[in-house]
């Protein structure tokens, strides 16, 4: 059974554990270091970064600690997957930060907060993803302004609103909130192809 840390610093934590125990995964929430690594490595085989408020968890992430052992897990080939703030936090840059608001760097692109303005602006809508179709919530989502060489535009919704390159995904919108399993699912499969891999170089 694979294990996925929901960093649960902040945000929309519980619907993605949910979504995760349904599609059979063991969930351990990460808010301290030793959630995330012990002394034989990385404690889970993936992580999410779910949505809130972008920059209080930054300025949490830092403050326990785990920005520096979270980005370097998954720098070292962790799966990932960020929704909305998250995607904030996987992003190189951000156009509009929160005041002293860093992000992890983890994914080559370039983002601006709260795109689509504010809160009444938030509407429920069916994707076509390059994953398939998805039934998603867009939420005072981000915007990919900016995509870097080799990461792929998997999702658009008036401008780029989905990513990946490797196993990190990053996601404007919130499909645990309709409990659109895809991106999930395709969390789970990363990971499964990690194992695979490590696998493999061992024998
Ligand atoms: N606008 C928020 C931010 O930049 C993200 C909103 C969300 O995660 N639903 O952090």
């Amino acid at each position: 059974t694979p294990t996925v840390g929901v960093l649960a610093l902040q945000g929309g934590v519980r619907e993605h554990v949910r979504l995760l125990e349904g599609l059979g995964a063991r969930v351990v929430q990460l808010r301290t270091p030793s959630d995330l690594v012990g002394p034989d490595g990385p404690r889970v085989d993936g992580v999410v970064l779910p949505g809130g408020e972008s920059s209080t968890i930054d300025r949490l992430l830092r403050m326990v600690g785990l920005a520096e052992p979270l980005g370097a897990v998954v720098r070292e080939g962790l799966p990932c997957l960020g929704t909305c703030a998250g995607l904030v936090l996987l992003a190189r840059r951000i156009v509009d930060p929160a005041p002293g608001q860093q992000s992890l760097g983890l994914l080559d692109v370039t983002v601006r907060r709260n795109a689509f303005g504010p809160q009444v602006a938030s509407a429920e809508v069916t994707l076509e993803t390059s994953l398939g179709p998805a039934r998603v919530a867009f939420i005072r989502a981000p915007r990919v302004e900016v995509v870097g060489p080799g990461v792929d535009v998997i999702a658009r919704h008036g401008g780029v609103a989905g990513v990946r390159r490797g196993r990190i995904t990053g996601i404007a919108f919130h499909p645990e909130l309709t409990g659109e399993p895809l991106f999930h699912r395709r969390l789970l499969a990363d990971i499964a192809d990690r194992v695979r891999e490590s696998a493999a170089r061992e024998a």
